[in-house]
């Protein structure tokens, strides 16, 4: 009885902490983190060995601006090593292995941690904006959640709806989320855009109450085409799978309140060091309640920015604002070009445009396939050509075709970047 109203009161802290001041969040942040750098010091050796290397003693960790000492990980250094070296084995393993999308390159198979799976702690994390403005309400209860995705999973009041099941008979799976009748509509970005264009067109009734977008870029035009279809807003999700969800939106629709509880988000420039709130650079993650296998300033492959001014809707819980992934790059005439750059020739495009992919046919020649949206004109063609090659030079051809669809990566997602000079040969 004493134990359960600990519990309780311990994830009722856990829970409304965005919800407190900065002082309150960085407290928590660094109680945890004081929890953390011994434990992994003495449990894991991946990170004693970096410790010891770098010649940091967990005593000297005491503070948020002590986390910089600590050496910067990425998935490089979890490849090719056994998992006993990085995961803790002083307890037995509960967490569940998640497999990455291999979208930034080698496959890699994360402990993803427990309490993620509790209904209390997966709710709050993940539907973090039902809860705003209601803390005392601690679980998506009673709602009807419908997910199209690619790996089941069967909880009760969810319905899972498989992509390839969506993408193969369309009619039928949407049959099946009327019929099911959800509060929340839940799946990525290009997925829900041909779900609204398919019930736009035939003239059905769907009428959830809130549409969750995750692990996709949602641009503008998609946001408006699924709201607009839909009749409800829309909110985005930032999570990786090494994390979960890592931030999610709130009513502004103006970045991702990072689920400071739970997570430590630094943004650094090139050099390693930290950049001013506002300004891109690379998204370092540290977990704070992975115990299992953790990732202590976690090198994510995305590039984006930090504030920690106050939000309009009143939280202080800092924000952060994803721009694309650093992995993702083409090499054409021998210099390498990354994803982020095409989003920068395209960001203006964005209201027109659904989604987009650039593809390299030759080591000289790209095209822009685009899936334009209802604003998009024959006219901003040429415009595109001409923003893409201001950024790659005139010595790289750039067509741009209109298409009805991007093919899909196994998870699901659209590709952003494609190689097909190499099948080509
Ligand atoms: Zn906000």
């Amino acid at each position: 009885m004493f134990n359960k109203l600990r519990r309780q009161i311990l994830f009722f802290k856990f829970h409304v902490l965005h919800l407190r001041g900065v002082t309150a969040i960085k407290k928590w942040q660094t109680g945890r983190l004081r929890r953390l750098i011994p434990m992994i010091a003495s449990h894991i050796p991946l990170y004693a060995e970096l410790l010891k290397k770098a010649d940091i003693r967990p005593a000297e960790i005491r503070t948020l601006a002590d986390l910089k000492k600590l050496p910067v990980t990425s998935k490089a250094i979890f490849l090719n090593k056994p998992v006993r070296e990085y995961t803790n084995r002083s307890r037995s393993l509960r967490g569940r292995w998640a497999q990455t999308s291999g979208s930034s390159g080698a496959p890699f198979n994360p402990l993803r941690r427990r309490h993620v799976r509790l209904p209390w702690y997966g709710d709050s994390l993940h539907y973090r904006f039902l809860f705003w403005d209601k803390p005392w309400v601690v679980r998506a209860q009673g709602m009807r959640i419908a997910h199209i995705r690619v790996l089941p999973n069967n909880k009760l009041n969810h319905l899972v709806v498989p992509v390839t099941d969506f993408l193969n008979d369309t009619a039928r799976a949407v049959q099946c989320i009327i019929d099911f009748g959800p509060h929340i509509i839940e799946s990525h970005a290009s997925i829900l855009f041909e779900l609204a264009t398919y019930v736009h067109k035939h003239g059905l009734v769907l009428s959830p109450r809130y549409v969750v977008s995750v692990s996709e870029n949602l641009s503008p035009a998609t946001r408006a085409v699924v709201q607009e279809a839909l009749h409800c807003p829309i909110y985005n999700r930032y999570g990786l799978e090494e994390f979960g969800t890592v931030g999610v939106e709130c009513a502004q629709h103006n970045g991702f309140h990072v689920n400071c509880e739970s997570f430590v988000v630094e943004i650094l420039d090139d050099k390693g060091t930290p950049c001013s709130d506002g300004v891109f650079g690379r998204v370092i993650v540290t977990d704070l309640y992975n115990d299992e296998m953790p990732f202590v300033r976690y090198d994510t492959g995305d590039c984006g920015k930090i504030s920690w001014t106050q939000c309009a809707c009143g939280l202080y819980a800092p924000r952060i604002w994803i721009e694309g992934r650093y992995g993702a790059f083409l090499t054409l005439g021998g210099k390498r070009y990354h994803h982020f750059e095409f989003d920068a020739a395209l960001d203006s495009f964005m209201d027109k445009i659904i989604s987009y992919q650039v593809v390299k046919l030759t080591e000289t020649n790209i095209c822009v396939r685009v899936l334009p949206g209802p604003a998009y004109h024959t006219s901003d063609g040429p415009d595109i050509v001409k923003r893409v090659q201001a950024r790659i030079g005139e010595n790289i051809a750039v067509s741009v075709q209109c298409v009805t669809s991007i093919p899909r990566v196994p998870q699901g997602k659209s590709q952003i970047i494609k190689d097909e000079s190499v099948s080509a040969l």
